[in-house]
């Protein structure tokens, strides 16, 4: 179910001055009112235009395919999704929106995290469809700066692997 009471787009006299403040920064054309970030376009969630793929937003918007309960011993979910920066959270913006239409009745995801430089997405109630969308992914991931999105490869970054573009690396120091 889409959560229509989010308002994340602007009235259109607001909508001037915030993107102008915007693309002055970063090139962002949205400030999301979830979660506080400003958001471009490869930040939104496919196929629903002007909603931001933050956890917060991914996790309203596709409810019903996460275990949101409190029960830390059968869900993660609470902690959000457990990775840094925005590149990832393209990737599970995306695979959401894929699974949305084929995931089984009991399909619940229980953790998404980074670990040892690639995402994790812990789930019960699957399918093949599921796995294969899972899979990919993942080979995604694997490609995908977790910090920025852009291409990146397997890094170690403070002492920990993890998908990095040179850019972010540049910020984030690159033990060798
Ligand atoms: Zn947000
Ligand atoms: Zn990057």
């Amino acid at each position: 179910m889409i959560n229509d009471r989010v308002p994340i787009n602007f009235p259109a006299d607001v909508v001037d001055t915030v993107a102008e403040w915007l693309d002055a920064r970063d090139g962002s054309v949205g400030l999301c009112l979830l979660c506080g970030e400003s958001f471009g376009e490869a930040d939104m969630i496919p196929g629903r235009p002007g909603y931001h793929n933050c956890p917060t937003t991914v996790m309203t918007m596709f409810a019903k395919l996460f275990d949101l309960s409190d029960d830390v011993t059968a869900t993660m979910m609470r902690y959000g999704f457990q990775f840094e920066g925005r590149g990832w959270r393209r990737v599970m913006a995306r695979m959401c929106a894929r699974i949305e239409s084929i995931a089984p009745e009991d399909f619940r995801i229980l953790a998404v995290k980074s670990k040892y430089a690639t995402l994790r997405i812990a789930y019960r109630g699957g399918s093949p469809g599921i796995d294969a969308e899972a899979a990919a992914a993942q080979a995604d991931a694997a490609r995908r700066c977790e910090g920025c999105g852009k291409p990146g490869e397997r890094r170690k970054v403070g002492g920990w692997w993890m998908i990095r573009c040179d850019g972010c690396l540049v910020v984030s120091g690159f033990d060798r």
